[in-house]
């Protein structure tokens, strides 16, 4: 077995926008997914039924860029978002949501948000005789089973 030890350096810039908070979209989107179709993680399979911290991550675009983004450039990839209230409402919707755990979403060691998509996404097809990332869970940090306060991504 090798190891790599990779360190994540980044500074992300997020043009100036209004304080966040969730939209009407946001909010049903989150309820649907996490609450009426019980949606699993993507990465481990967790629900909401099982006790699951259930959280619902900004898969393209984080809400807080979507004033930076050209929207030309998003129209090629998405058509149908010709302008900025196509996009902020698209942005909150379940086009642009992945169901994650807390553990999958922000965890320390093992979440979207904190390590590289490399090393992230092998953890949805580990086998069962190999894990790719051994640093300690932060339980601390973040419970995998906790009361869902309906959280909201980055
Ligand atoms: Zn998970």
């Amino acid at each position: 077995m090798s190891v790599l030890h990779r360190t994540l350096d980044e500074l992300v810039a997020y043009p100036p926008h209004e304080p966040r908070s969730a939209s009407t979209v946001y909010r049903k989107t989150h309820h649907h997914l996490v609450y009426e179709l019980d949606a699993p993680c993507w990465i481990c399979a967790v629900r909401h039924s099982q006790g699951g911290a259930m959280e619902t991550h900004h898969a393209h675009f984080e809400w807080a860029s979507q004033n930076g983004l050209d929207l030309s450039k998003v129209t090629k990839d998405w058509p149908a978002l010709t302008d900025r209230k196509k996009l902020a409402e698209w942005v909150d919707s379940e086009s642009n949501m992945l169901v994650l755990c807390a553990v999958h979403h922000r965890g320390q060691h093992t979440g979207i948000h904190s390590i590289s998509y490399p090393a992230w996404l092998l953890q949805r097809y580990e086998g069962e005789e190999f894990t790719f990332i051994e640093q300690p869970a932060p339980v601390a940090k973040v419970a995998l089973f906790a009361p869902d306060k309906g959280k909201q991504a980055a």
